[in-house]
């Protein structure tokens, strides 16, 4: 059994989490503690959905803010359990994202009389299948427990403001050909040769680089699954170029569609699945006065978070949250100890003024 206490110091509070094995699908066990940790808390409301917990205070205050953190990780590679050395804490979901779990959860149990309402939530299911998402359950089923006027996702962010995200998009483009025995090859259309123009048109491909709300974001474009061939004696008939688009959130998900349907003209493309992307919303007053607060320099988020799914829904959102993303999902996954004591402060003083 997994024991939380939230009101023990910021980063050995994270080191336990990062203890606690939570690879999505099996969160059950961390949920419970941090259910059992909250519900002690007078000033807290708490619920549950699943392995999505879900707390807030009822002060009455004008605004009410999300702070958000998943509680699952990616599969270990090795890095479990974690260790802290030299000022930093090492192993699997150290960055991605039980440091921001951890101060969310210990200004979750000592904040008791905040400025601003404040709904926490904790949820499962984010580093699997857009299906199985917690936060998209609770948005479906609970829509009313993710009210709010601002939401703060506590995605590693390197402890400054990423606003907005990008959005994703994933096709299959197909070639097609003619069976034939490779002893009489030119009876068929070999369709692993016909990939070769796509092939082109993706390594040619120049990426926009687009500016949206101030902030300048970076496209690509890529293939990241190719797949042909029958047998070593046969002329394939169908060969699969799988091909990711992250697209600047200047663009919806259909305007991507269309985009790729016009980068591989002559071919069949299909979607396989996809995510619009978030704009920054940095005039939003809320987003605004949120960045002033915590004094960072906001930059474009790179990958796809779930401030789109908050933008979806008519609230503004912007990641926030210690650890550096390029550590999210590797073997040495890291978060410098000072950034989640720095964000804690930093979101503290916030909530209390
Ligand atoms: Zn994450």
């Amino acid at each position: 059994m997994i024991t939380l206490d939230p009101e023990t110091e910021g980063v050995a509070l994270a080191a336990s989490l990062v203890d606690a094995f939570s690879v999505s699908g099996a969160e059950g066990e961390l949920a419970d503690a941090v259910q059992a940790a909250l519900v002690r808390q007078p000033h807290l409301t708490v619920d549950r959905d699943g392995d999505a917990v879900v707390a807030r205070t009822s002060t009455g205050r004008p605004q009410r803010v999300v702070l958000a953190g998943h509680l699952d990780t990616v599969p270990a590679a090795g890095n479990f359990p974690g260790r802290r050395s030299a000022g930093v804490l090492y192993g699997l979901g150290s960055c991605d994202m039980k440091g921001g779990v951890a101060v969310a959860l210990r200004l979750a149990a000592t904040l008791t009389d905040p400025a601003r309402d404040v709904t926490y939530v904790f949820y499962d299911g984010e580093e699997i299948e857009e299906q199985r998402n917690g936060l998209r359950r609770l948005a479906e089923k609970h829509r009313d427990w993710l009210a709010a006027d601002l939401a703060v996702l506590m995605e590693p962010s390197g402890a400054t403001v990423e606003a907005g995200c990008q959005g994703t998009l994933r096709v299959v483009v197909a070639a097609t050909g003619r069976r034939a025995h490779s002893a009489r090859s030119w009876t068929g259309v070999n369709a692993i040769h016909e990939v070769v123009p796509v092939l082109e048109r993706l390594a040619a491909y120049a990426p926009r680089r687009v500016d949206v709300d101030g902030l300048e974001y970076r496209e690509g474009l890529n293939a990241v699954r190719i797949a042909g061939g029958v047998a070593g004696n046969v002329i394939p008939d169908r060969c699969e170029v799988t091909v990711n688009y992250r697209f600047a959130p200047d663009r919806s998900l259909d305007e991507a569609l269309a985009h790729m349907r016009e980068v591989f003209d002559g071919y069949a493309v299909e979607r396989v699945d996809g995510a619009p992307g978030a704009r920054p919303g940095l005039d939003e007053p809320a987003v605004a006065a949120f960045v002033a607060a915590v004094g960072a320099a906001p930059r474009p988020k790179y990958g796809w978070t779930d401030v789109a799914r908050f933008a979806a829904l008519g609230i503004p959102a912007v990641n926030f949250g210690p650890g550096d993303p390029e550590f999210a999902h590797t073997v040495d996954e890291q978060v410098p100890e000072e950034q989640i004591v720095d964000c804690e402060r930093r979101l503290r003083s916030w909530l209390t003024t």
